[in-house]
């Protein structure tokens, strides 16, 4: 490809927009542009780098036996009825009607219709198993795209779902799929952890996510010396015993005036926030509850809503806290409460601790559990946290960090084939329900990880397994007529030889073309310059942007070499 000829809109400024390097550079090196909040179009160069990730995901997914189709992205409603999932999608599902006034959705993912399409085409045990996938663009109206393609609300998915006559059949297929994740995972180039992943209220009996460490990645991972790895929306917390050998004292009300949060009334009272027990109060469902964790804590909302069953799950609005408490925000409590009150296994180990009093401007002091409320559950409610005792191996500390979810395999059991009657018949003719697995790798995101892990102050990097072209050819002075001429034979030389490779024929200042191939961040470049007559060219590698000089066909030689050592 000549660059003369091709689309490739480059920008010296950063736009305002992009918070992070990865969506930066995916519009400054022209990969893609906006189009509203969270909805992108690829340009020939970023989708060229998204059709090679494509590509590295169907051959993992084929050299594992899974079968390719293609489902519809408009999907009628009824099928999300079935499953019960029209409503608890909520507002993240794009809605549509016909002409007819009949209800669609955009699909924001696929295990109703594919479900409905073994229901229709499996009859016997002898089908069975099956793993089937599609690469396909999803739909999603988030409730905060950002990033670019990281959240977006159309996004490219490889979607898959397994279908098992038994367990032990579903903990095979899980286990391929398991591989196949690891293997297009290393082709990309990604370093990334496996973390055990919430499986929701519904169960499955298990769940892992693909997660490329990053200091922008909006998961936050649980881990330990022991080999412990979780997302933190799932792993346990063992309950850090405070004080609980102190004598029980009367419970006190207290004049505190200005002290709605824990910050206020830390310094008010003079103590630490782990003598508090702060008391939130959610809507779940329309029903408000209240959780309470110890002050420093943080409410785990997945635990949370796995407990409650919730399908919406919100912090209950400053009206509603008022309404419940009969007091200003900021002075909730657990004391005569009438709503259910859920206490964090920690906050049931302290005593003598501080709550809001549910009157505006006071608190309690010396409150104790059973004493001075009752709770009506207690378990494990809070986030996991630095410094915590490991839930696996009970003795070191969890550390955690920051992760980009870029797929995530999970252990479905029967919710979809039993809502939606999807049976086979077995050895003996009994009439049986397959158990399935769902399998997903955000393709579009897995570009912007990528980038996001090997990019460098002059741009990106693509490792050349992904990278939209291998070889970027530039003549230095495109008036020089030699330069031009080698760099032409050079160019050719490497497409016959099977190598992407692109020509930088503008007619640019060679500053230019230089900064535009290292924004691009094509693995190998080739500069044509002043050495020409002599057959002399630079040879320059995009990671380390290690500069040597050689002949030409030794470029040439070097560049093949390289490209098939890395591909
Ligand atoms: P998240 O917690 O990030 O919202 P999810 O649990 O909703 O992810 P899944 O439904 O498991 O995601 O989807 C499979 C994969 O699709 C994810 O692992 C992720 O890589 C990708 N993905 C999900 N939502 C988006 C999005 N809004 N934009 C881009 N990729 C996404
Ligand atoms: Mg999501």
């Amino acid at each position: 490809m000549k660059l003369s000829k091709y689309l490739l809109p480059t920008l010296r400024e950063v736009p305002s927009e992009a918070e992070i390097p990865s969506h930066q550079l995916m519009l400054r090196a022209g990969l893609i542009r906006k189009l509203a909040s969270g909805v992108y179009s690829y340009l020939p160069l970023g989708l060229k780098a998204l059709k090679k990730i494509e590509g590295i995901v169907r051959d993992s997914m084929d050299s594992h036996d899974a079968q390719e189709l293609l489902m519809s992205a408009v999907l009628p409603k009824e099928y999300f009825e079935t499953s019960g999932r029209w409503e608890v999608f909520g507002p993240e599902m794009f809605r549509l009607r016909d002409r007819a006034q009949r209800e669609f959705c955009l699909g924001p993912t696929h295990e109703e219709i594919f479900t409905d399409t073994v229901k229709n085409t499996i009859k016997s045990y002898k089908q069975l198993p099956i793993t089937l996938y599609q690469i396909q663009t999803k739909y999603r109206d988030e409730r905060r795209p950002r990033f670019g393609v990281i959240r977006s609300r159309e996004f490219v998915m490889k979607d898959a779902y397994s279908f098992d006559k038994d367990e032990q059949g579903l903990d095979v297929s899980y286990q391929n799929m398991y591989d196949a994740y690891k293997e297009a995972f290393d082709k990309m180039g990604l370093e990334y952890l496996i973390v055990d992943a919430d499986s929701g209220a519904m169960g499955g009996s298990g769940s892992q996510e693909f997660m490329v460490k990053s200091d922008v990645g909006e998961d936050t991972i649980a881990y330990c010396r022991c080999g412990f790895c979780s997302n933190i929306e799932k792993a346990g917390c063992v309950a850090e015993d405070n004080n609980n050998s102190a004598n029980e004292l009367e419970m006190e009300k207290i004049y505190t005036p200005n002290s709605r949060t824990i910050e206020e009334l830390t310094q008010f009272l003079n103590t630490d926030a782990k003598s508090f027990a702060k008391t939130l109060l959610y809507n779940s469902d329309g029903k408000i509850v209240a959780v309470m964790v110890r002050g420093d804590r943080e409410v785990n909302e997945t635990k949370l809503a796995n407990y409650l069953g919730s399908i919406n799950l919100e912090l209950a609005s400053p009206e509603e806290v008022v309404e419940t408490t009969k007091a200003a925000v900021g002075f909730a409590g657990p004391v005569g409460l009438e709503v259910d009150v859920l206490v964090d296994a920690e906050v049931a180990l302290m005593k003598n601790f501080v709550v809001g009093a549910n009157e505006t401007k006071y608190h309690y002091k010396n409150v104790n559990i059973n004493k001075d409320f009752t709770p009506t559950v207690v378990g494990d409610f809070r986030n996991i946290e630095i410094g915590d005792i490991c839930p696996k191996c009970k003795s070191e500390k969890i550390d955690t960090c920051q992760g980009i979810e870029v797929g995530h395999i999970f252990k479905l059991g029967t919710k979809y084939t039993d809502s939606m009657d999807c049976t086979y018949l077995d050895e003996n003719g009994k009439e049986k329900t397959p158990i399935m697995g769902c399998y997903g790798i955000g393709v579009s995101r897995c570009m912007a990880a990528i980038i996001e892990q090997y990019a460098d102050e002059s741009g990106i990097v693509w490792p050349v397994s992904v990278a939209p072209f291998h070889v970027i050819v530039v003549p230095v002075n495109t008036k020089n007529e030699e330069q031009n001429q080698l760099a032409e034979e050079i160019y050719s030389k490497l497409k016959s030889a099977g190598i992407d490779v692109l020509l930088d024929d503008r007619n640019e200042r060679a500053g230019v073309k230089f900064k535009d191939a290292d924004l691009i961040g094509i693995p190998v470049r080739i500069n044509v310059g002043k050495g020409a007559a002599d057959r002399q060219v630079e040879f320059i590698l995009r990671k380390g942007l290690e500069l040597s000089e050689m002949s030409a066909d030794e470029a040439i030689e070097r560049a093949i070499a390289f490209i098939g050592e890395n591909k």
